[in-house]
């Protein structure tokens, strides 16, 4: 028996990574308001501070910590301060990311291979730094991980991205089986364009490189084939990351859930 689905946290601990920012504080956000207990790990420890600082002021529980996702002593060292402060891993959301934009003729090697350590190797290591705790005592738990609609889908200029945010369904799915019979469920989630600081860099150089308006961006690029226009917002990728964390079996596991004004329906 599973119950029914309550959109309750209490007692729970969560690691989002990059939630410094964008979809990552407003998926802390959630979660704390959801009575979790959140780390808010990020390269940016000031502004995880900021966020954590914030979450507490609103009654929530937050703490900030330095991560460098693609750097596995400073993942696992992170990791262990999380469970010496806030108790073991319940929650894993892998979000911690960035965009770099070039056709594949010009697309530096250095940025392939730092785009593949951010986006891959970070879904590694924290992933199994997490699973240290929900392996033991069969503690189960979920990983989320931030893929795109580009885990789908390709787009130019995008090679990089595209490959690694491919990637993350293969680890997902494998996480899926691997951790199913240990209590460990997994997932992605594929937004759409949301309206952070990662997408508002890409305007401007997106029009460059493809010789045309930044409204011409937004409207024949961006949102081109959403069925509304519209951008997804960062509430909406939280709001899935809430039910997803939420969800009380393993019903659901290993899928990709794509919240993106319908510009991906597979
Ligand atoms: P953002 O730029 O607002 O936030 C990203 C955060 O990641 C920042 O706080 C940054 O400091 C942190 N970060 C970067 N490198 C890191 C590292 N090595 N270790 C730890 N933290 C690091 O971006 P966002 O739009 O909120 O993106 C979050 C995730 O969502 C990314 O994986 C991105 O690919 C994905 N995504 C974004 C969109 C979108 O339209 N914004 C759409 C689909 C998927």
């Amino acid at each position: 028996m599973s119950g029914n689905m309550q959109f309750n946290l209490s007692g729970k601990t969560a690691i989002i990574t990059g939630a410094a920012s964008g979809i990552g504080r407003a998926i802390a956000e959630a979660y704390a308001r959801a009575g979790a207990g959140v780390a808010i790990a990020d390269l940016n420890e000031a502004g995880a501070e900021v966020v954590a600082k914030a979450i507490n002021a609103a009654g929530g529980k937050a703490m900030g910590v330095s991560m460098d996702v693609t750097d596995e002593t400073s993942v696992n060292t992170a990791t262990d301060r999380v469970v010496g402060a806030l108790g073991p891993i319940d929650i894993l959301v892998s979000n911690a990311g960035i965009q770099i934009v070039n056709p594949i003729e010009t697309y530096n090697f250095s940025d392939w291979k730092k785009m593949l350590a951010i986006h891959m190797d970070g879904a590694f290591l924290t992933t199994k730094a997490a699973l240290k705790s929900m392996y033991a005592e069969h503690r189960g738990g979920v990983v989320i991980y931030m893929g795109s609609v580009h885990s789908h889908e390709a787009s130019k200029l995008k090679s990089a991205y595209v490959a690694a945010k491919h990637g993350l369904l293969g680890l997902a799915r494998v996480l899926a089986k691997e951790g199913g019979p240990k209590g460990v469920r997994s997932h992605v989630i594929c937004p759409g364009f949301v309206r952070t600081p990662l997408v508002e860099k890409q305007i401007p150089e997106q029009a460059r490189k493809l010789q045309i308006s930044e409204q011409e961006v937004i409207r024949n690029v961006m949102l081109k084939d959403t069925v509304d226009a519209e951008f997804t917002t960062v509430e909406d990728v939280a709001n899935l990351a809430l039910l997803l964390a939420a969800f009380p079996s393993a019903a659901l596991t290993g899928q990709s859930l794509v919240v993106s004004h319908g510009w991906y329906m597979g």
